[in-house]
């Protein structure tokens, strides 16, 4: 029996209901306690024999695993979806109360990723419930913190379960399979000045100008290096500002500022070119600037995502995509950046797949149903043809 419009919809909206933010992004957020106990709830209700485990990942903070037992001798799948949602300070009144609209559902997580978990709990039972014996076993992960720093999936392969392939669910479009991202990194440009009474200019120097003079640049690599030579595959290398702070007050030369920034790398690169880019422009503005000092200080470092050693998932992912959406997917990346990295990065091959939605991390955040229930569809049809 394939999984129903009116099974999505009850789900979702059971999830979307239950608050999961990650505390790593709003301090008080209530984690993923809650909804990893609903999903064990919901699975053991639906009576279908999987082995549920909640396993703390943190305090309050777990990663939910649920195993369906083939009969041995095949493969381990592992489905990866994370329970977290971003915080919801935007739209307090709507998020946590989903809202059907024709085709759409609403709600905080509805798409990101609640819908991922969905289809991985829906598979599950189905392919329980119509029977078919797998060789090998079906892993649900519903993991936590992937907004934040992914403990969850890190938590998950450090474990050392015996994965021998994963699929990764996020939103995007149904009829994409995503065989690569780009890596990004959360970096602090600092400039030192020095310190001193507004009068002696021939004793202050001005860490905020000096600044301004590597940010102009920083700029102008964006627009001459990166826009320019954007991959086909993961788009423009990501480059923005965050935040920048600096000085004491005006009477002052600001002995200090600095600049965090986001900034992408393509498969093949490393946080460290990107750095060496910036330790460039520091060494010409040097040339002109008198007195200046930059220093690059590095906070996250998320390495790129490319598949490898997935050519049999691939070929039985296509063809069950294939099936469902009567046309073949569209083999890309994207530049984002998701816990397949993490998956693949622990030797485990790895794909990347998803169902339409929209505004994510945003109001009025909206999943497509009928997508979703083709997502359900393709993940239950590439288990059984990968455990079979
Ligand atoms: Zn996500």
């Amino acid at each position: 029996m394939p999984v129903t419009r009116t099974e999505v919809i009850e789900l979702l909206s059971a999830m979307v209901e239950i608050d999961s933010v990650t505390p790593w992004l709003i301090p008080d957020g209530a984690g993923e306690g809650r909804v990893a106990q609903y999903i064990a709830d919901w699975l053991t209700a639906a009576d279908i024999g999987a082995e549920i485990e909640i396993v703390e990942v943190e305090p309050g903070r777990p990663n939910l695993l649920a195993r369906l037992r083939g009969t041995g001798g095949g493969p381990t799948l592992c489905v990866n979806a994370h329970a977290d949602t971003v915080g919801y300070a935007n739209w307090p009144a709507e998020a946590l109360r989903p809202r059907l609209d024709g085709d759409r559902l609403y709600g905080l997580g509805s798409a990101d990723d609640k819908a991922g978990c969905v289809a991985g709990m829906l598979a599950m039972a189905s392919i329980a419930k119509s029977g078919v014996k797998l060789r090998g076993d079906l892993l649900l992960a519903c993991v936590a913190d992937e907004e934040g720093c992914s403990i969850g999936s890190q938590h998950l392969v450090e474990m050392g379960l015996d994965i021998d392939a994963a699929i990764v669910i996020e939103p995007q479009e149904t009829d994409e399979l995503i065989v690569e991202h780009q890596g990004f990194g959360w970096i602090d440009v600092i400039t030192h000045g020095v310190p001193a009474h507004g009068c002696v200019p021939e004793i202050g120097v001005d860490a905020i100008v000096h600044l301004a003079e590597v940010i102009t640049r920083m700029h102008k690599l964006d627009n001459t290096v990166f826009i320019p030579g954007a991959s086909a595959m993961n788009g423009r290398t990501v480059f923005h500002t965050g935040t920048i702070s600096g000085g004491t007050d005006y009477a002052t030369y600001p002995g200090r500022a600095v600049l965090g920034i986001e900034i992408g790398t393509q498969p093949g690169e490393h946080l460290s070119d990107r750095v060496a880019e910036i330790e460039a422009i520091f060494a010409e503005v040097a040339k002109t600037e008198p007195g200046f000092k930059g220093e690059v200080r590095v906070h996250l470092d998320r390495e790129p995502f490319q598949a490898r050693g997935h050519e049999r998932l691939q070929e039985i992912l296509t063809e069950a995509m294939t099936q469902v959406l009567g046309r073949s997917p569209k083999v890309t990346g994207m530049n984002g950046w998701t816990d397949a990295a993490l998956m693949q990065a622990a030797g485990i091959p790895t794909l990347l797949i998803g169902s339409t939605g929209g505004n994510y991390h945003a109001p009025d955040e909206w999943a497509s149903i009928g997508e979703l229930v083709k997502l359900c569809d393709i993940v239950e049809r590439a288990a059984v043809g990968y455990l079979a």
